[in-house]
């Protein structure tokens, strides 16, 4: 049987392990697999865009597991009561090609998003930020913001979104968390002041530009969630250029990141040697770094390792009748008569 984790069971097991402790344990299964970069079986994902959207699938594979996601990218959905992102996957055994975990994976998108994130952070960022510019409040945000503040010690947001809304929105949720300040912004330029940290995490399938050279300070960390699909950027090819440029896998990234403005000869540095030591992260205070991230199939097989592990654990989650059990495995036939006889009966 194929174990089902729906939207509420998942939410249950977060409310169980509790959200900081989770992206904890999101970022050592992270760390765990990206360490083990050269075991795995990569590709770009494969797009299928339309003029408001892309779906997109996500596969990759180990000598003993297979995983893949299902996610879209529709930036106009809200109009249709719809989220911007939704997403489900599923963990697989490479030996046998049985189906283990069918899971929801847009709460578990959040969540691995922001724990790659602060990862990235973690040697991209200098060690003493504290205060961080979060533009773009929408879905992703909370788990960003919170992402940050348990994981990194950030203890000041400044806030900006084009949609009040959506900032009201952030504010209701996360303020009266302990040791964080929440501070509105009317702007950008205004959000990105005095920042050690700016997350870009806005939606707009177009060459946006966020973030300018104009606005940005020597020393400052860019994490840029939110270019992650042809024609849909957020980085001035400016920040790029006075940046040192992390990705997660580069042939994607070419494809996809804020770095499809750039040449192809555009340097820039996949996370993975950053992690095995073998490339530097920041090489300096001074220095202005880029994670420009796009979301990355291994991030997603981490998760699933992480929910098939914590499901077991706290007994979630349900059998799904996905592929037939039969007696005789060659009797695929047989499974229809068993089934109209039950039927009759
Ligand atoms: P969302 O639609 O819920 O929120 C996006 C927010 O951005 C909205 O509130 C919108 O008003 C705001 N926005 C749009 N243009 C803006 C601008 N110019 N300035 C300030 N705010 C602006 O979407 P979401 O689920 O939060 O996703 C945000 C982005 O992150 C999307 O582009 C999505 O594709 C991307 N994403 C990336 C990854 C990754 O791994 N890199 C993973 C998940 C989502």
């Amino acid at each position: 049987m194929t174990t089902v984790l729906t939207t509420q069971d998942v939410a249950r097991l977060v409310q169980r392990v509790g959200l900081p402790d989770l992206l904890r344990r999101l970022v050592s299964y992270l760390e765990a697999d990206y360490l083990r970069w050269a075991e795995f079986d990569k590709t770009p994902r494969v797009a299928a865009h339309s003029p408001d959207g892309v779906i997109e699938l996500m596969p990759i594979a180990d000598a003993s597991l297979y995983s893949f996601k299902y996610v879209n990218g529709h930036p106009k959905n809200h109009r249709f009561g719809l989220p911007t992102v939704m997403a489900f996957g599923v963990l697989a055994d490479v030996d046998t090609g049985a189906p283990a975990l069918l899971s929801e994976l847009t709460l578990t998108t959040a969540m691995r998003t922001a724990a790659t994130s602060v990862m990235v952070a973690e040697r991209l960022a200098r060690p003493d930020s504290r205060v961080m510019a979060l533009i773009g409040n929408g879905a992703q945000s909370e788990f960003q913001a919170l992402a940050f503040h348990h994981v990194l010690g950030i203890r000041e947001l400044r806030l900006f979104d084009i949609d009040p809304a959506a900032t009201a929105k952030l504010v209701r949720h996360l303020s009266g968390t302990p040791g964080l300040t929440l501070t509105v912004c009317r702007s950008t330029a205004e959000a990105v002041q005095g920042a050690d940290i700016i997350t870009t995490v806005t939606a707009d399938k177009a060459n946006a530009t966020i973030v300018t050279p104009d606005m940005i300070r020597p020393g400052q960390h860019i994490n840029g969630v939110g270019g992650d699909c042809p024609g849909k950027t957020e980085l001035h090819p400016g920040v790029l250029t006075a940046a040192r440029v992390i990705v997660e896998y580069e042939p994607q990234s070419r494809i996809e990141g804020d770095v499809q403005q750039m040449p192809a000869d555009f340097p820039v540095t996949e996370f993975w040697r950053v992690l095995a030591g073998q490339a530097a992260g920041r090489e300096s205070a001074e220095q202005i770094t880029v994670f420009d991230s796009v979301g990355f199939a291994l991030e997603d097989f981490s998760a699933l390792r992480l929910l098939r592990d914590l499901s077991v654990q706290l007994g979630l989650g349900s059998p799904l009748d996905l592929i037939p059990q039969m007696a005789d495995p060659k009797d695929l036939f047989g499974e229809l008569q068993i089934t109209a006889q039950r039927q009759a009966a």
